[in-house]
């Protein structure tokens, strides 16, 4: 059945008939340019999916599409969710529920801090209600007992796993594919949280193409695992490289930064330090490495992610 919607869909047609009030961009194919890839004869590109829209750009929307396909066409318009304080995934599921006239929850890791994040801000601009639940709760998140009593307590809803980490989820990712499955690529590269794009793209790869997952995370040891849960056909090509986390999430080093304004310079492109620049920093080191043969066709995927950088804002970074 899903198989034949990913191929009846380009995603754009897919996003729209979902979210026919948002104007979403077509995401561009940037050629990057490098001293480096020129050098070992490589062609490396960018899929823009930071372009896509100013507030909900990136992988989020695609894990979330048919999760809110269901909740329009449900009777009980509720969609419950979790995530931390800085959570990209609850901010756009607060945003499109909103623009859905869908009601949303956001359970929140831990205890109601004094002084609420941004991220949390907004989702309360969009209407998202917050409930927070303490770190002991949330390690239970997905145990069927907990469900069970947020059954019992909201009603009738539409759940959906932290970060979109599930099948639908990974499907959704998958959509993303569509966006480049014509051009040829022998790689294609992406960061990992979660592992739900990942996934996504390891699933709708159709060729040879080998699917790179860069780890952002410094434990992330079960990708075999989180692979068996959300059903990946583990006979597609791929590799998860784990060497580029800079010490663990949102952990950053003035070495990342420092390539995170080179590479601006040279390509006009903002990363965010939390994913796509340590995938960069990766690819390129890599490359050094010889990894890649002469002639191969690289395409990164930027996932989003810039509303992390406004920490970075006030030191005119990107300049
Ligand atoms: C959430 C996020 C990811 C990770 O996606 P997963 O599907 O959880 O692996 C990657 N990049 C950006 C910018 C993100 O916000």
């Amino acid at each position: 059945m899903r198989e034949n919607k990913q191929e009846r869909f380009m995603p754009h047609s897919l996003i729209k008939d979902v979210l026919p009030e948002i104007h979403f961009k077509e995401p561009a194919l940037s050629k990057l340019s490098d001293d480096l890839f020129d050098k070992n004869d490589l062609e490396i590109f960018m899929l823009r999916l930071d372009e896509i829209h100013p507030v909900i750009s990136g992988n989020k929307l695609f894990k979330l599409i048919y999760f809110l396909e269901e909740a329009k066409q449900s009777t009980h318009k509720q969609i419950i969710t979790f995530g931390g304080t800085y959570s990209n995934h609850l901010a756009a599921t607060a945003f499109v529920c909103k623009q859905l006239k869908i009601k949303s929850i956001g359970m929140v890791r831990g205890e109601k801090p004094k002084v609420l994040s941004p991220t949390l801000l907004f989702c309360l601009e969009n209407e998202m209600q917050l409930e927070f639940v303490s770190r002991d709760c949330y390690k239970k998140i997905n145990e069927k007992d907990f469900l069970k009593e947020i059954e019992n307590i909201y009603g009738e809803h539409i759940l959906i796993p932290e970060g979109g980490f599930s099948i639908k989820g990974k499907e959704g990712a998958g959509l993303i594919h569509q966006y480049f499955s014509d051009k040829n690529f022998t790689h294609v590269c992406l960061p990992v949280g979660t592992a739900t794009t990942f996934a996504g793209l390891v699933d709708s790869n159709k060729n040879e193409t080998e699917i790179m997952g860069f780890s952002v995370l410094k434990n992330l040891n079960d990708i075999e695992k989180r692979f068996e849960e959300l059903k990946v056909n583990r006979q597609k090509k791929y590799s998860f490289i784990s060497d580029y986390h800079f010490g663990g999430y949102a952990k950053k080093t003035d070495e990342l930064l420092f390539f995170m304004k080179t590479f601006y310079q040279e390509n006009k492109i903002e990363l965010d330090f939390v994913y796509t620049a340590k995938m960069m920093v990766g690819v390129r080191d890599l490359i050094q490495k010889n990894y890649f043969v002469a002639g191969s066709k690289i395409l990164c995927i930027h996932t989003g992610g810039l509303q992390g950088n406004t920490s970075l804002a006030t030191l005119d970074f990107f300049v």
